[in-house]
């Protein structure tokens, strides 16, 4: 049944999910600073990290664990204190809860039981990312994080192989490697694609490029908290030229071999392989 709340009007208790910064502390917004002042308790993902933050701001709150593996018995007391009219606020480790990150479970049970949620905007790495990546922003789809197994993350990626909108990817420092490898072997390695690592933060870069590129950089350079953001699939066949298979087949071929290089032109441009094997028969191909 349709319910219609107005969250600052009436009695009904409510809980704030609060963002918090995902590197510079001065994006933490006044309103969340104010707000979490007149909490009676803060719940957070990690009672250390939001501890610091919390005295970073002189906010004097008492905190509760509220994490991934208690979600459910620390959604208990948060009901319970709520029903007594306690003032609560919850803040994952960084951004946004709930995107990525714990605060979903909770945020369900508190609608379900009657109460209010309200949301205190803050940073969030995946628009900052999208905004900061040059590709196409109309349309997007934020993935979040990828399965670790290797298998797993293939079908994933696979089943992404067509989306024709911008892709955004969560990913961990010690698995960009392997996940940039798999993204070039399903999208091919022309697609263009922003990694965008240490947002707002000193070490803050943009390596912009290819796929192709961005997975033959260094490893070791590319450290700290990061971002994909992928183009999705260029537009229809009929709209790419010769001139444009050909170019992207002349770059594919210094470093893959024939078969591979007309596999991977194929997925990328959406054109039938067997236009690419012709033109690669044409003008690649030594007799
Ligand atoms: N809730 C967060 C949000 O709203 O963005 C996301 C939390 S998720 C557990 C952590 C992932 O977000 C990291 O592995 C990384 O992919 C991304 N991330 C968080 N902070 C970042 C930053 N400063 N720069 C780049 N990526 C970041």
């Amino acid at each position: 049944m349709l319910k219609r709340e107005l969250n600052f009007i009436g009695e009904t208790p409510l809980l704030y999910l609060v963002a918090t910064p995902i590197g510079n502390l001065s994006e933490f917004s006044p309103r969340a600073i104010e707000t979490l002042k007149t909490m009676d308790y803060v719940a957070c993902e990690d009672t250390r990290n939001t501890g610091l933050l919390l005295q970073h701001f002189s906010i004097r709150v008492p905190l509760i664990s509220c994490h991934e593996h208690n979600e459910e018995t620390a959604a208990d007391k948060i009901l319970s204190l709520l029903k007594d009219g306690k003032k609560i606020a919850y803040a994952s480790d960084a951004g946004y809860p709930v995107i990525s990150d714990p605060g979903a479970r909770l945020a369900k049970r508190v609608l379900e039981a009657g109460y209010k949620v309200s949301v205190i905007n803050g940073p969030s790495a995946c628009l900052c990312a999208l905004v900061g990546s040059g590709l196409p922003a109309d349309h997007f789809y934020f993935y979040g994080f990828l399965d670790s197994k290797p298998s797993a993350r293939k079908k994933e990626l696979s089943r992404l192989v067509s989306f024709p909108d911008t892709m955004i990817f969560y990913e961990a420092p010690h698995r960009i490697k392997a996940t940039l490898k798999d993204m070039v072997n399903t999208f091919g390695q022309d697609r263009e694609a922003t990694l965008c690592r240490e947002l707002t933060k000193t070490h803050e870069e943009y390596l912009r490029g290819t796929l192709g590129e961005l997975a033959s950089v260094d490893a070791e350079t590319l450290l700290g908290e990061m971002v994909i953001v992928v183009r999705g699939k260029p537009e229809t066949p009929s709209e790419v030229t010769e001139d444009t298979i050909l170019e992207a087949l002349g770059t594919a071929l210094q470093t893959m071999p024939s078969k591979e290089a007309i596999k991977s032109v194929s997925q990328n441009l959406a054109v039938p392989k067997n236009r690419v094997y012709d033109l690669y028969l044409e003008c690649f191909k030594k007799n």
